[in-house]
């Protein structure tokens, strides 16, 4: 028996542990020259569902050099168990311990992942600091939309890569392949320094930071002349063909379906949205990708579900023609499309989906006043929100989720009763259709400031303020057929922290995580307590990073990373949000010249239109 069979069987759900699932790739280890593994730091079911890890996981192992395998955080009893029979962290299709992998490749989605990455290095007996990782050590980098403010996680990354990855892994497997010609006792140092010249490589260790008195960053300098000023973050322009064969997962996944990315990126401009920024400009697929694509899904993977991804399906042109398509080519397919936008369309095209169930739908109008809606530039009128309820309810749906967020920038009281009266409004349209009993679910989110937004300079509310308009909504949404859940401010107000920071912040994390902070996502696991204290320790304070307000001339932690969207473009949201101005969708109206039109051929063209217009 070997350790790995010994402690299974202690565990909860042991198949997040044994690979072996349709579709995954072994290839043959002795044979394969470049090895890389690709870590999520959370749970395999959460991990299985990320979108990014099937583009990696198929783009890399095409090449018949390398392969590449998957690795997820185990879960508490697991990593105990491992510590305890001395079994370092493996990956999941062959087995073999990180540490034997030329590069292991974190995906960052989420700031309060961070303290698994650091277990998951500890787990395979690698240094946790890349200060301390010498050259027989894997390479550590870092992808995902948290790296667009990599500054938090610069002690343990060896290099991040920012932005979409489909065409900057391939360039840098050019070099692997070079720098492992040259024998594995080639330094690292040269490597990061020749990766360092890719555009969208950040090689946090070629950068020196220098702070004020108060705290306020002061510069950020290249120390060596390969390392750019500005990293530009990777934009493909045209998505390759999406994935149809990824491994599929033999317990159930948090989305346990197929899924096709339709579109990237999202033209609407929400002001606190981050994916709505960092992901620009909008790249679709055609109908011509999308209908076989969905069709080699079911074949290859035995879905009876699909989901059509976007940040705005409603925004996708011709989506009901698809969708009417897809339903004659595959009618016993059920399919979801997740990101609606509030109007009586959605529903009319959620009504047409084969086999749909009409248990819940989910609409997110953020803020319950109008006045509100227009300053984060969501601007659903309040007749639109009704008019799209009665229309669900009257079709027959007798369940609704609304999401709203609390403490955006200049909410007040009344704002906060407007999502009283929203939502009590819309139960009531339930109550008269048809004679039934609807159910109306409320979730609340805690508006987290993110960096590259239009808010990225504004103070997140105190605990005090949250808890405060929490009390609010639940004491005045409390009656029959209104359902409510919350997440933890706290979490949010580290989470603010986290994706603020600079970095100073690897210390705090590095101590949260010395404290027996992991998994901090996870209600049962996250402990406040310890987080405050690692801030003490490191002689920081989490409300410099949360709760203070920035100037707009403040030199941010992530200034020298470029997402294409310019500065003076998100100042001028700024101004404009303030002043509750909305800025149209530029996908039907006039380029709002945020930047990439310097980049972009398509934005490019519509800027020049405008420009010619005027
Ligand atoms: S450059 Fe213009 S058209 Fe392109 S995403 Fe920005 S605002 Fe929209």
């Amino acid at each position: 028996m070997t350790h790995l069979d010994s402690i299974l069987y202690q565990v909860n759900k042991p198949a997040r542990y044994t690979g072996n699932e349709w579709n995954s790739q072994v290839k043959d280890w002795d044979k394969t020259h470049i090895k890389i593994a690709l870590a999520y730091p959370d749970l395999y079911e959460i991990g299985m569902s990320n979108l990014a890890l099937p583009i990696l996981y198929d783009r890399l192992n095409s090449q018949p050099d390398v392969l590449a395998e998957r690795v997820f955080a185990p879960w508490v009893d697991m990593a105990d168990a491992m510590r305890k029979a001395g079994l370092p962290l493996f990956s999941l299709e062959s087995r073999r311990p990180l540490k034997d992998f030329d590069i292991i490749g974190f995906s960052l989605g989420y700031e309060l992942t961070y303290t698994n990455v650091l277990n998951m290095l500890d787990l395979a007996g690698i240094p946790v600091l890349a200060s301390a990782r010498d050259d027989s050590h894997p390479l550590i980098i870092a992808g995902g939309s948290c790296v667009l403010n990599p500054e938090p996680m610069a002690d343990f990354i060896d290099f991040f890569v920012i932005g979409d990855g489909e065409e900057v892994v391939l360039e840098l497997l050019n070099y692997l392949r070079e720098w492992k010609g040259r024998g594995q006792k080639a330094p690292k140092k040269q490597l990061l320094a020749q990766v360092a010249t890719i555009p969208g490589i950040y090689v946090p260790s070629l950068y020196q930071v220098e702070y004020g008195g108060d705290g306020v960053i002061k510069s950020i300098t290249p120390i060596v002349a390969e390392a750019a000023t500005t990293i530009e973050r990777r934009i493909v322009s045209r998505l390759p063909p999406p994935v149809t064969k990824p491994v599929v997962s033999y317990i159930e996944a948090v989305h346990d379906r197929g899924a096709v990315e339709i579109q990237r990126g999202c033209s609407r401009g929400c002001r606190f949205c981050q994916a709505g920024i960092i992901y620009r400009p909008v790249r679709e697929r055609t109908h011509e990708e999308v209908l076989p694509a969905v069709g080699e899904l079911v074949a290859n993977c035995g879905y009876d579900e699909v989901s059509l991804l976007s940040l705005s399906t409603s925004d996708y042109p011709g989506i009901g023609q698809l969708v009417n398509e897809l339903s004659h080519r595959y009618p016993n397919l059920t399919l979801s499309l997740p990101s609606l936008r509030l109007d009586s369309s959605s529903v009319a095209l959620v009504d047409s989906l084969p086999n749909r169930r009409k248990t819940g739908l989910t609409f997110a109008p953020e803020a319950g006043s109008q006045r509100l809606r227009s300053v984060i530039n969501k601007p659903t009128a309040e007749e639109e929100v009704l008019e799209t309820a009665a229309v669900a309810f009257d079709r027959g749906w007798t369940g609704l989720k609304l999401y709203f967020m609390l403490g955006l920038p200049t909410e007040t009281v009344d704002d906060v009763a407007a999502i009283v009266q929203l939502v009590a409004r819309v139960h009531s349209l339930g109550l008269t259709a048809k004679g039934r009993k609807p159910q109306v679910r409320v979730s609340l989110s805690t508006f987290v400031p993110k960096p590259h937004t239009p808010f990225q300079w504004v103070a997140q509310d105190s605990e005090e303020q949250l808890n405060a308009k929490h009390e609010l909504v639940r004491t005045g949404l409390r009656r029959r057929g209104i359902r409510l859940s919350w997440q933890e401010p706290k979490i949010s107000l580290l989470e603010a922290a986290a994706s603020r920071g600079d970095r100073r912040l690897g210390q705090v994390i590095h101590r949260a995580w010395q404290l027996g902070s992991t998994f901090d996502a996870w209600s049962e696991r996250f402990n406040y307590e310890n987080w405050l204290r690692a801030f003490t320790e490191s002689g920081l304070n989490p409300a410099f990073y949360a709760q203070r307000e920035r100037s707009l001339d403040e030199l941010l932690p992530w200034a020298h990373i470029g997402v294409g969207v310019t500065t003076s473009f998100l100042k001028r949201e700024n101004r404009r949000a303030l002043q509750g101005e909305e800025t149209p969708d530029c996908r039907h109206q006039p380029c709002n010249v945020c930047g990439l039109e310097r980049w972009q051929p398509d934005c490019r063209q519509k800027y020049r239109q405008l420009s010619q217009a005027q």
